[in-house]
């Protein structure tokens, strides 16, 4: 027994000394890969994702597997617009039989984001769907799936979304899901379903009780049904949620209360308006009102006290267009490459602008094309520059 175990010594001898090599082995390699992990988020961190990717594709060649270097190329591609790239390396990554739970859910909320990037949503809406139900991802998941939700307009499972996003605590979403609301309103309408309608509608003002939307919307649905009151009661409601919409409901109110008789009052409330606001379009409504029921000299005279002060365009126009109406006159030919140029200049013109990322639009969007947020596009006031300023 003891000479079996002499023979056994330098057997013994030579495991240990090539453990010894492959320790010191593993332990160059690890420090290899280190070195090489900090070199590629030193890249990354000095903006510079081309060698980056470069680094990290090195390492991602030598050691297969390195979950965490495969997700970190995935998304530099990603970020570089290369999504079929950064596609096939998350879902190479997935097909890996080795992966932790944890390691595969980040893999998969990785490729549903690459998806979302390349506008997959049915491939993109069953990955968040595997992961909505995961503590961890949850949160992730359920604003990506609003998301793609809004996309499809799907405005039903949005809400109940939303509505569950907001339980766990997540960021508010009223204001979206009122819009939603909205959308299912504007649905119904199209398909006469009006009661529908009206019912989506208080839903959104319940919702957000500020939603502008829901109260035009509600104010052109009492038009439709003849009751001209409660038309009015919704679209003066606007002006108290936001004045920076009153312009979108000058023309109803005034065709409301003129069906009911009414243009005396219409004008006590404008005048009032005109205390909060002096934007060019309701000095043009006041103008217009002036010359139909007191004539061209009262108009001028407001005009001209009016824009002396405030400044509009499309007051200015107006003003323009009555001394024309005149006749021909010494200014006649100045009069007319005035009103001219003023008329070209509001076609021109760019009416909404979306307050948080500046695009501009002729006609009124509710959730702004390029920011994708709701609410945040408004008329441009048509105020050319305030007197002292
Ligand atoms: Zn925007």
């Amino acid at each position: 027994m003891m000479e079996l175990l002499w023979l056994l010594l330098p057997v013994a001898a030579a495991s240990g000394w090539w453990m010894a090599q492959r320790d010191h082995a593993r332990r160059n390699d690890a420090n290899t890969r280190s070195a090489e992990y900090f070199k590629g988020l030193n890249y990354l961190i000095d903006d510079k994702p081309d060698q980056a990717i470069e680094v990290f594709t090195r390492m991602a060649d030598v050691d297969r597997g390195t979950a965490e270097i495969h997700l970190a190329l995935g998304n530099l591609f990603r970020r570089r617009g290369e999504v079929d790239r950064a596609i096939h390396i998350h879902s190479s990554l997935i097909a890996r039989t080795h992966l932790t739970a944890d390691q595969r859910r980040l893999a998969l909320l990785e490729l549903g984001e690459d998806y979302l990037r390349a506008g997959l949503f049915d491939r993109a809406e069953a990955l968040f769907q595997e992961l909505v139900e995961q503590p961890d991802y949850m949160k992730v998941a359920l604003s990506r799936l609003i998301h793609i939700l809004q996309q499809e307009k799907d405005w039903r499972q949005a809400i109940t979304y939303c509505d569950r996003l907001e339980q766990i605590g997540g960021e508010p979403k009223q204001r979206q899901t009122a819009h939603f609301c909205c959308e299912l309103a504007e649905e119904a309408i199209s398909h006469d379903q009006l009661a529908e309608a009206k019912t989506w509608l208080h839903d959104a003002l319940v919702r957000d009780p500020d939603c502008t939307r829901a109260n035009l919307l509600l104010g052109n649905l009492a038009m439709r049904t003849g009751d001209h009151w409660a038309a009015i009661l919704a679209f003066q409601a606007v002006e108290r949620q936001d004045r920076g919409y009153f312009p979108e409901v000058i023309l109803p109110l005034s065709q409301c209360y003129g069906t009911l008789g009414h243009l005396d009052r219409w004008i006590v409330y404008l005048r009032d308006a005109q205390q909060r606001d002096h934007g060019g379009r309701i000095t043009d409504a006041l103008a217009e009102w002036l010359l139909s029921q007191e004539g061209e000299e009262a108009a001028l005279r407001f005009l001209e006290r009016e824009l002396r002060e405030y400044p509009t365009l499309l007051g200015l126009r107006r003003l323009v267009e009555i001394k024309l109406g005149r006749g021909e006159g010494a200014e006649y030919a100045d009069l007319k490459a005035l009103h001219c140029i003023s008329t070209q200049m509001l076609n021109n013109a760019a009416r909404y602008r979306c307050g948080n990322c500046g695009f501009v639009a002729k006609s009124l969007h509710w959730c702004c094309p390029s920011c994708l947020q709701w609410s945040t596009i408004k008329p441009i006031p048509d105020l050319v520059m305030k007197t002292g300023v």
